[in-house]
């Protein structure tokens, strides 16, 4: 068994209950079937710090640290609205924080990951929006206010970067092909996986005149279409129906 799950922009929130509860029953299969689970950001609709004691939160907490005890390897890109999950979630859970890009090696392949917000090249105004709000000063500031306050700035409908911290990207912009094959190229993959634009699919690329390729995971508000890579081959699938098959 060296099946690997990669999961991305679930957006868990009460106003979704069923996707919430197909979540963790995806989670409680994968024990048995599951050697990595990596989630490539955007878990949850807003992350306002390690401290927020909202209770989806708390059982996402819980069940990442079940899978984590259960001997899966759980890895966590965040996106930019959980960008703030923190050290004290680290612990609380087990699992292993990535940088933006991370290179793995699935099944021989080398496969990069990100959330994918930073191809989102030609969104100058996000890009700009994204360095501001990850200012360590900033966060320091943010975190110091009190949840309530938090969650206020956070879903202010106000694009202004001074008044919403968390991103709330009502629209998103495709991805920039060109700065797509520059990171592939410059981590020497074959392989990317990313999220964030919701645009399921699997796009054949040639970087460096090679054939490679782009999976882009759904995002749960729809699609809910998660990557299952096997041994024998790799597919995009719904993920009320992988959860089927590994009941
Ligand atoms: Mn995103």
């Amino acid at each position: 068994m060296r099946n690997v799950l990669f999961a991305s922009d679930l957006h868990l929130s009460p106003a979704r209950p069923d996707k919430i509860e197909l979540f963790f029953t995806l989670l409680g299969r994968c024990r048995r079937h599951v050697e990595a689970v990596y989630l490539l950001g955007d878990l949850v609709e807003f992350w306002l710090g390690d401290d927020d004691e909202d209770p989806v939160h708390r059982r996402l907490t819980s069940a990442l640290q079940n899978l984590v005890t259960s001997g899966v390897t759980v890895s966590v890109t965040t996106g930019n609205r959980d960008f703030l999950m923190g050290p004290q979630f680290r612990k609380d859970t087990g699992v292993q924080l990535l940088e933006d890009y991370a290179v793995i090696n699935l099944h021989g392949t080398p496969t990069l990951l990100t959330h994918g917000d930073l191809l989102c090249l030609k969104d100058v105004q996000y890009q700009q929006f994204r360095q501001t709000v990850r200012e360590p000063a900033r966060q320091q500031q943010f975190l110091a206010l009190s949840i309530a306050e938090r969650r206020k700035i956070a879903t202010s409908t106000r694009t202004d970067t001074q008044k919403s911290m968390l991103d709330k990207d009502d629209f998103i912009m495709d991805v920039d092909e060109p700065e797509v094959l520059r990171v592939m190229a410059a981590h020497r993959v074959a392989r990317l996986i990313h999220g964030h634009t919701h645009r399921a699919a699997v796009h054949h690329v040639t970087v460096s005149d090679q054939s490679g390729e782009r999976v882009v995971l759904g995002d749960w508000y729809t699609d809910d279409q998660v990557y299952w890579a096997t041994p024998t081959g790799n597919r995009l699938i719904p993920a009320a129906i992988l959860a089927n098959e590994l009941a």
